[in-house]
């Protein structure tokens, strides 16, 4: 991944289509989540339940993952271990070459995209299929998702109705329900011919050995249910310990990804078909990948593990609601993606998503397992500047900045010139338009408005004189 990010955000800012689709997709992301939150009894306690559920996980995670193991081999399955991506994607390819594999229909993956399994299985001549309707409508733009839960948010339905009518024929509408309609005909026919059904895990619980995958399409139970072969794939941390944590968090993530009480399809498969079972895969296999994530384990980040990738933090966070994902330059955008990427790729190689935050706390406050967000971006700044990253411009700025907030006498004489000096620069227009280099960042993007002629501690100290005197 290259640190493109501030040429990234130019760009976005200035797509009006993107403006549009974010708007649109990000408010309804948090009016839903808001009502379906207020609709529980006590959302706070919901949620403290829920990240105990978490801190269960992560404090007996061997422990819970060798039982995983356990249960699904006694369940009929089979367990197999990948250290990174680049393993995670031999494996799989090498079950394709074993089950003579040529055509995979995929549920979602955010850990498939972390490998970017598509290409390694395309460039081996197996066709894969992804049969989320947002994933496939991607794949078919030859993009990547730009949101956890809702991958095509960066598009509008005008065009996605072009891309399908461009790219399949599909007679041009305004109308979601008959693009939907479209793409279902040409699915049904990918779950028959597939060979290998692929999906995501949501929860993998360990006292039984059952992996769970929400979802409202029905597509993930086709791809898993249909197809001989059934591979899910996981991170080490999506185990959790009892049905009660499911319980639990399956609910929190449905009201804080789509604002429903419950997905409408919650798939639960304990192993492949049975003797007396009319359908499902002949077998199953569960490949859990490490990539990075023990690492964080144990570290004062390892929090940033306990995320269910709801997306509510991406939905509520005000960088992300004008910049999208595409954005972020990897798989995890937003919020959680400012900690995780640069986590699990190595702080040099997403420098400026730790500062890409007002750290004003929405995602925090809309985080189903009360993962503090704010504090682990200050403490990856932290970790940045003591590893060097800043600038000599950018230490000796911060150096004055810290001098002159210590001194109160230097912080009043400060604000003095600063104000002069903006008031100068700004003239009767009360804005600077243009400032010199390197404060032109700021003014290439928008006005800088001139400083107040009075200070709020003069105002407040002149309305305090008059009511005295009155
Ligand atoms: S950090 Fe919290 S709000 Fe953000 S995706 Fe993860 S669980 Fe959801």
């Amino acid at each position: 991944m290259k640190d493109n990010f501030s040429r990234s955000v130019i760009i976005a800012l200035n797509d009006i289509q993107l403006q549009t689709a974010l708007d649109r997709g990000t408010t309804r992301g948090v009016n839903n989540r808001i009502v379906a939150m207020g609709e529980t009894t006590d959302a706070n306690a919901l949620r403290h339940q829920a990240r105990l559920a978490r801190e269960r996980a992560l404090n007996h995670l061997p422990d819970l993952l060798q039982q995983l193991e356990r249960n699904v081999i006694a369940n009929g399955g089979h367990v197999l271990w990948a250290r990174d991506a680049a393993e995670l994607n031999q494996i799989i390819l090498d079950l394709c070459r074993k089950h003579d594999v040529r055509r995979v229909t995929k549920g979602k993956s955010m850990v498939t995209e972390e490998s970017e399994l598509n290409h390694a299985l395309e460039a081996n001549g197996i066709e894969v299929t992804e049969s989320d309707l947002g994933e496939y409508i991607v794949q078919l733009a030859g993009e990547t998702p730009s949101h956890i839960v809702f991958p095509m948010l960066h598009k509008t339905k005008e065009a996605t109705a072009q891309l399908l009518h461009d790219k399949l024929g599909m007679p041009m509408t305004d109308k979601p329900e008959d693009m939907t309609r479209f793409v279902r005909g040409v699915m049904r026919r990918k779950y028959l011919e597939a060979d290998m059904g692929i999906s995501g895990v949501n929860f993998a619980i360990a006292e039984t050995g059952t992996i769970a995958t929400v979802e409202n399409e029905g597509n993930n139970r086709l791809s898993t249910s249909t197809p001989r072969v059934y591979v899910a794939v996981m991170g080490i941390e999506k185990v959790i310990a009892t049905w009660e944590d499911y319980a639990v968090l399956v609910q929190l993530l449905a009201r804080s990804a789509t604002g429903q009480r419950l997905s409408v399809y919650n798939n639960l498969m304990s192993g492949p078909r049975r003797a007396d079972e009319p359908d499902g895969p002949d077998v199953f296999y569960l490949v859990i990948m490490d990539n990075g994530r023990s690492r964080i384990l144990g570290t004062e980040y390892a929090e940033s593990l306990a995320c269910i990738r709801c997306g509510a933090c991406l939905n509520a966070c005000p960088v992300y609601q004008n910049i999208g994902g595409h954005a972020y330059g990897w798989v995890y955008p937003g919020p959680i993606g400012s900690i995780v990427t640069p986590l699990l790729l190595g702080p040099t190689r997403a420098p400026k998503l730790p500062y890409a935050s007002s750290l004003c706390g929405a995602c925090q406050a809309a985080c189903p397992v009360e993962i503090a967000i704010p504090d682990m971006l200050l403490r990856l700044r932290r970790d940045l500047v003591q590893a060097g990253d800043p600038t000599p411009g950018w230490r000796i700025g911060m150096w004055l900045w810290a001098t002159a907030f210590k001194s109160p006498v230097l912080y009043r004489l400060g604000g003095k010139m600063a104000g002069m000096a903006t008031r100068l620069l700004a003239g009767r227009s009360g804005k600077i338009k243009s400032l010199p280099p390197p404060f032109d960042a700021w003014t290439k993007q928008r006005d800088f408005p001139a400083f107040a002629e009075s200070s709020f501690r003069e105002r407040l100290k002149r309305r305090r004189g008059k009511q005295t005197d009155a």
